[in-house]
């Protein structure tokens, strides 16, 4: 099936419009119309090739929600018309150890990412949400509880399963004080649902723009992460920290403030190594960690939480033909708080 998108050719060309070719569903695949496509800073990341794996052409997009309009012979879980979301995973092996579990995000028997990653059908290389269309196979394919607002829910298929899982894995709530690092897409998300917890949440932010929007979400305080004075007074006091920071930035400034036994966790993926101190993990005893996304069972758990909670994101709405401009603007911080690609745009 010709589908309209939207293609990086290269590390440094804007993205432009293309036609891809979607695969008839087989008798286990959704067919779904995309309506709405959230933009995650990995998109960028992967557009510019900043991790050095991009294939070109690169399609992104891996916050989708749309319609199904087709399914196959053997699609038990959906029908035409149902409103659905497909995240950062298309396939996994299913019989490894990880995929057992219900974390498919760390298949070592062979995942699929939504792009970029290898196409069995085509012999090609995954396209994602900036286009007209997708097909996937129904156990990759979330329901979208019909409370919630499509647009405003097409992040949590990224941004949302990114930050819920790690502070459910640590067992974030009640009497756990949390820092969340960057009040961008992912870490507005993580404000929401450390408070939704129960936790006692402090955002550190380098926008003092922010500051009060934070506090909206549900911070109970913030932090200018420049202020030296206002860093110090936190100093060995959080059990857990969640950095969602893109870009470059000193991680021993948020290790100062771990506590005994606390724990500081990426998930931000920035260009470049951080530099750790080891005096910064020796004393008090503490752990660095990381978390990449989550698996389709907790992604599933995830959104139906956001049902029961009216949880959604705070997006600005984008056509198609901006999300150049919007790439841009994420690189200042400029982000309120993540950008939507209203997929109509690309029908037009
Ligand atoms: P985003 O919307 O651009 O937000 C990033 C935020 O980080 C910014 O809004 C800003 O917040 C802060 N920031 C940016 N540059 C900074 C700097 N130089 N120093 C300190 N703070 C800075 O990005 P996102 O979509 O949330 O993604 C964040 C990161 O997570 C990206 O690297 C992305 O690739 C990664 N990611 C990882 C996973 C995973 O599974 N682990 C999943 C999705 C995304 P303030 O203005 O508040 O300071
Ligand atoms: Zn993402
Ligand atoms: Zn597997």
């Amino acid at each position: 099936m010709p589908t309209k998108a939207f293609a990086a050719n290269d590390a440094t060309t804007p993205l432009s419009q293309t036609t891809i070719d979607r695969r008839e569903p087989t008798e286990t695949d959704v067919a779904i119309e995309i309506e709405y496509c959230g933009v995650c800073h990995s998109d960028l990341h992967f557009v510019r090739d900043e991790w050095n794996m991009t294939i070109y052409p690169c399609v992104p997009g891996h916050e989708i929600i749309g319609t199904v309009t087709a399914v196959g012979s053997k699609v038990s879980k959906y029908k035409v018309g149902d409103t659905v979301g497909v995240g950062c995973l298309v396939d996994s092996c299913r019989t490894c150890q990880s995929c057992e579990r219900g974390l498919e995000q760390f298949c070592t028997g062979g995942n699929v990412f939504t792009y970029n990653g290898p196409d069995k059908y085509s012999g090609g290389h995954t396209f994602g949400g900036y286009s007209e269309r997708i097909v996937a196979d129904q156990d990759f394919v979330l329901k979208i509880p019909s409370t919630l607002d499509k647009a405003a829910a097409a992040p949590l298929l990224c941004a949302g399963i990114t930050t819920y899982s790690p502070l459910r894995h640590w067992k974030i709530g009640p009497g756990h004080k949390v820092g969340i690092v960057g009040l961008g897409g992912l870490g507005h998300m993580g404000v929401k649902f450390a408070k939704a917890f129960g936790a006692h949440v402090v955002l550190f932010t380098t926008s003092p723009g922010k500051v009060d929007d934070g506090l909206k979400m549900g911070a109970d305080e913030v932090v200018i992460s420049k202020d030296e004075d206002a860093m110090a007074q936190h100093a060995g006091s959080f059990d857990f920290i969640l950095d969602t920071v893109s870009a470059d930035h000193d991680v021993n400034a948020y290790l100062a403030l771990i506590k005994l036994d606390g724990t500081h966790c990426l998930v931000g993926a920035p260009e470049n190594p951080l530099a750790v101190s080891a005096f910064s993990m020796l004393f008090p005893r503490k752990h660095l960690a990381g978390s990449l996304i989550g698996g389709l069972p907790e992604t599933q758990e995830m959104l139906d939480f956001c049902g029961q909670h009216n949880i959604v994101c705070d997006i600005e709405m984008i056509d198609i033909e901006d999300i150049n401009d919007a790439y841009e603007r994420m690189l200042k911080s400029d982000v309120k708080y993540r950008f939507v690609i209203d997929m109509a745009s690309i029908r037009k």
